[in-house]
């Protein structure tokens, strides 16, 4: 489906919608890992801002001779080149970095300090957070004394309405088949897969676009493994609905949410939070 521009009332109540949901998300872990609770608390406030940011979202045109064609392993978009509204991811990271402040009573001057620069400079600082493979931003969070794994955690959700906005935009044009470890969206591997019934079949998550698709249960996302032999299953006695797919041939874990995994459609940032408990949990096992 195109987007289709509702008017304000049925905007509201998509904002609502939202909301709700990602509160029932965090309220879910909460009650089922109460030791969770202060962190479910202040990502799922965060997740309420990105959701109101939405509506100011004004994303740079992106004719089709800029696309991969979505079909033949060409994702739609590639970082460093993905649209995105500058301005507004912008207001939104000072408006994060604030609430975390207050929050979690933590300076976050560094972080505040880490966008100054000018436009240009910024766009390609944002832009290269996604790429694991890039050290500028590594580099830039040094310089100003943060740590790049809590900076990656809020980019992801500054840039949230921008991502969302743009998997709305090309949503009738992501229709087909994508049989590829990585987001027919944006190009990165997932961060997060789901089954939904025994048997049935997987889906795979973009930790940056959220976008999903399907992805043969037992083969690996990261460098394409099929053997059985080569993929191991772990769980934990505590942690049940969830587990971890290690790949032996690339060593790469992918958390996984169960059938019976009981809270509500996969919130990618909220979801990562007992999965990775279930690292922390397994690795104590060991
Ligand atoms: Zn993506
Ligand atoms: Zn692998």
């Amino acid at each position: 489906m195109p987007p289709i521009d509702s008017g304000p009332l049925d905007k509201t109540g998509a904002v609502r919608e939202d909301i709700r949901a990602i509160r029932e998300k965090a309220d879910g872990v909460k009650r089922r890992w109460p030791f969770h609770a202060r962190i479910m608390d202040w990502l799922s406030d965060l997740l309420g801002e990105t959701v109101r940011a939405g509506a100011r979202v004004r994303l740079p045109e992106s004719g089709p001779d800029m696309r991969g064609d979505g079909v033949s392993g060409h994702s739609r978009f590639t970082w460093p080149d993905v649209p995105l509204d500058l301005d507004s991811t912008l207001s939104l990271w000072v408006d994060l970095t604030d609430r975390s402040e207050r929050v979690m009573g933590r300076d976050m001057s560094g972080m505040k300090r880490l966008f100054s620069g000018s436009a240009p400079e910024n766009l390609f600082l944002i832009r290269s957070a996604p790429l694991p493979e890039s050290r500028d931003l590594e580099s830039a969070c040094r310089e100003h004394g943060c740590d790049p794994r809590a900076v990656r955690l809020l980019l992801r959700l500054a840039l949230r309405p921008s991502l969302k906005r743009l998997a709305g935009d090309m949503a009738a044009e992501m229709t087909g088949d994508w049989p590829f470890g990585y987001c027919p969206l944006c190009g990165v591997p997932p961060s997060l897969a789901r089954i939904d019934r025994e048997g049935g079949g997987r889906r795979l998550y973009c930790p940056w676009c959220e976008t999903a698709w399907s992805y043969p249960r037992r083969s690996c996302p990261f460098c394409g493994n099929h053997d059985h032999e080569r993929m191991e299953y772990l769980f934990s006695e505590t942690e049940e609905g969830l587990r971890l797919d290690l790949c032996r041939s690339c060593g790469q874990l992918l958390p996984t949410l169960e059938a019976g995994w009981p809270i509500g459609p996969v919130i990618p940032v909220l979801d990562e939070i007992p999965a990775s408990h279930l690292i922390l949990a397994i690795q104590a096992q060991a």
